[in-house]
C-alpha cells in the first residue's frame, strides 16, 4: 500500500474507502495502490466546501484577486508539465506527446478563465419605470465535478477553473482508472494560494461516491463528463432535485469525405480524428462516409496509411498509437471487432491482438479499419472508444445527411471538400456540437464546446464559461420621489 494521499475538505488524508489499484497499462505494472474516499469523506468535503465559499475571506474576495489564484494555478501547471504528463502517461497509457498537450490545455483553461474573469461584467438594462434594475450573478454553492479517464487533468481544468473563478466551492470526483493526475492538480492549486476546504478530490468507485456526490442536497451543480449512460442517471437524479447539470457524454462521430476534398489533408485528418487517443476520443471520427466516385482509391491510400502507423510504448516519441487504457477497456474493443466480423465486416487493416513485445504484455489494440457494414449495425450505432473505424460508401447527398444523422448522438463532425458553400450547407443540416471543415479535432479554449441529442447538454469553455456555474440575480433600485400609490392613503 503506498502513502497516496486524498484531499477531503482542506486536509490530505489517507483515505479509507474502496482500495484504487493504478496499472500501467503499457505493462501491466502496478504503480500504486492506496484507498479512495468513503462516503463519510464527501459529507465532510461538501462540509467543509460549503464554509469554505461562504467565508469573507474568498466571497467577498474581488474577482481579480481570485483571477491572481486562477493565473498562479496556470504558472505552477506549465512548471510541472513534464511530471504532470510522465504521471498520466503511466496511469492512463497515452502517448507522452499527448499527455503534454493535456497538460498545457489545462494550463490554458486557469490563464484562459482568469482573464475572463478580471473582465467579467453585470448588467444594467434600461429602466422601464421609477426604479433601475441590474443584474448580478452569485456563485451556485458546491459543484460536483465527475470526470472520465481519457483526458482527465483537461477534463478537471475545464470545470475547476470556471467554477472556482464564479467563487464556488469544487469536488472532484475523478475517473477510477486515473486518479492520480487529479490529486496532483489538486496539490498545485493549494500551493497556488487556493483557500484550505475550497477544493476536495475524491477518488473512489463512481456507483458509490459519485452517486453519493450528486444526490447530496448541498451539492447545488454536478458538472459531468462521461458515458451517455452514467449523464442520464445523474440527470434524473438532478431532475428530482432540481439541480442544474451540464453533461459532455458520448459521441459517433461522423466524418464525410466528397469527390473534390483534398486527400492528402482528409487522409492525415482522419487517422488523427479517429487513431490519436488510441480512440479513446468522445469526439474519435468513427464512421467515415465517402463519396463512391473516390471511394476505392481513397481507402486503398487511407489503409495504407494506417497500415504505417506506429504502435508502441507511450514514452517512445515515434509512437503514434499507445495501449487502451486498461486491459478491461481493451477487451470491450476487441469483442466489438467480434460482433463487427459477426455482422458482416471485411476488416482491411488490424482488428486482431498484436503479438511480440511490447505487445504481449500491454493492452495494445491496433488500429483498425472496418468496410461492408451499414450504418444500423451495432458496430456504426455504438460508441466503441477504441481505434476502430468503418468505412461507408454514399452516392446521393440526400441519403448521406440521413445516414449522417441517424444516430443517436451529436457530437461532432468532419467534412472534406473544397466547396465552401457544400461545406456550409452541411455544417447547417448536421445534428452536431461541433463541425470541422478541412481540420479535425482541433479545440480552442475560447470557442465553446458540447454536444446535441444524446452527446450531452449544455457548453463548456469560451467566455461564457464561468456564467455557467453562477446564478443570476435582478436588483430593483426604486427612484420614486412619492411612495408607491396602491397603498398610500394620499392617493384614495
Ligand atoms: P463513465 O460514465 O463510466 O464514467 C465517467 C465518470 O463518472 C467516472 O468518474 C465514473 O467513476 C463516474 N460514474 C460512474 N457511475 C456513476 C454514477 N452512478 N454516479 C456518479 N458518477 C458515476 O465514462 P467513462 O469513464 O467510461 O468515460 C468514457 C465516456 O466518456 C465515453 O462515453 C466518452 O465519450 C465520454 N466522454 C465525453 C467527453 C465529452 O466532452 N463529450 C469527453 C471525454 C469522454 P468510475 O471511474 O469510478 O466508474
Amino acid at each position: 500500500m503506498s502513502d497516496t494521499k486524498i484531499l477531503v475538505g482542506g486536509e490530505w488524508k489517507l483515505g479509507s474507502g474502496k482500495l484504487i489499484r493504478s496499472i500501467n497499462p503499457a505493462n501491466g505494472e502496478l504503480i500504486t495502490e492506496f484507498k479512495g474516499a468513503s462516503l463519510e469523506d464527501v459529507d465532510i468535503a461538501v462540509a467543509a466546501g460549503k464554509r469554505a465559499m461562504y467565508d469573507p475571506t474568498w466571497y467577498h474576495l474581488k474577482s481579480f484577486k481570485r483571477a491572481a489564484i486562477l493565473s498562479n494555478i496556470a504558472r505552477l501547471i506549465h512548471r510541472d508539465v513534464d511530471k504532470l504528463a510522465a504521471l498520466q502517461t503511466l496511469d492512463t497509457g497515452k502517448c507522452l506527446s499527448e499527455t503534454k498537450a493535456l497538460v498545457q490545455s489545462a494550463a490554458e483553461t486557469f490563464q484562459y478563465t482568469a482573464a475572463a474573469l478580471e473582465i467579467q461584467e453585470g448588467e444594467l438594462p434600461p429602466s422601464r419605470g421609477d426604479f433601475f434594475t441590474m443584474s448580478v450573478y452569485e456563485p451556485m454553492g458546491v459543484i460536483g465535478a465527475i470526470t472520465p479517464w481519457n483526458s482527465p487533468i483537461a477534463s478537471d481544468a475545464q470545470k475547476l477553473a470556471p467554477a472556482l473563478a464564479a467563487g464556488n466551492a469544487v469536488i472532484i470526483k475523478p475517473a477510477e482508472w486515473a486518479s492520480l493526475v487529479s490529486l496532483a492538480l489538486a496539490e498545485i492549486c493549494m500551493e497556488a494560494g487556493l483557500p484550505k476546504g475550497l477544493l476536495s478530490v475524491l477518488p473512489g468507485s463512481g456507483s458509490v461516491i459519485g452517486d453519493k456526490l450528486v444526490r447530496h442536497p448541498d451539492v447545488k451543480k454536478i458538472s459531468f463528463t462521461g458515458g451517455t449512460s452514467t449523464g442520464r442517471l445523474i440527470a434524473g437524479i438532478a431532475a428530482d432535485k432540481l439541480m442544474p447539470v451540464s453533461l459532455e457524454l458520448g459521441g459517433k462521430s461522423p466524418t464525410i469525405v466528397f469527390e473534390d476534398a483534398d486527400v492528402e489533408h482528409a487522409i492525415n485528418g482522419i487517422l488523427y480524428g479517429i487513431f490519436s487517443s488510441t480512440g479513446q476520443s468522445c469526439i474519435a471520427g468513427s464512421r467515415l462516409f465517402i463519396a463512391a466516385k473516390i471511394y476505392d482509391s481513397f481507402v486503398d491510400k487511407l489503409v495504407a496509411r494506417c497500415k504505417a502507423l506506429n504502435v508502441g510504448l507511450p514514452n517512445d516519441s515515434s509512437t503514434q498509437v499507445a495501449p487502451l487504457v486498461s486491459f478491461q477497456h481493451r477487451d470491450v474493443v476487441a469483442n466489438y471487432v467480434e460482433i463487427a466480423k459477426k455482422e458482416g465486416a471485411k476488416v482491411l487493416c488490424g482488428g486482431e491482438l498484436l503479438q511480440g513485445q511490447p505487445y504481449d504484455d500491454g493492452a495494445f489494440y491496433p488500429p483498425t479499419i472496418l468496410s461492408g457494414l451499414s450504418n444500423n449495425t451495432q458496430t456504426c450505432q455504438e460508441e466503441i472508444f477504441g481505434p476502430v473505424l468503418v468505412v461507408l460508401p454514399f452516392d446521393n447527398e440526400q441519403d448521406l445527411i440521413q445516414q449522417a444523422n441517424d444516430s443517436v448522438f451529436g457530437l461532432a463532425c468532419g467534412l472534406w471538400t473544397q466547396d465552401y458553400k457544400k461545406a456550409l450547407n452541411f455544417s447547417q443540416k448536421i445534428a452536431a456540437g461541433t463541425v470541422w471543415i478541412n481540420t479535425y479535432k482541433q479545440f480552442s479554449i475560447a470557442t465553446q464546446f458540447g454536444g446535441v441529442k444524446e452527446s450531452g447538454l449544455g457548453r463548456e469553455k469560451g467566455r461564457n464559461s464561468i456564467l455557467g456555474y453562477m446564478q443570476q440575480k435582478s436588483l430593483y433600485w426604486g427612484l420614486n420621489q412619492e411612495p408607491l400609490s396602491w397603498a398610500d392613503p394620499r392617493s384614495k
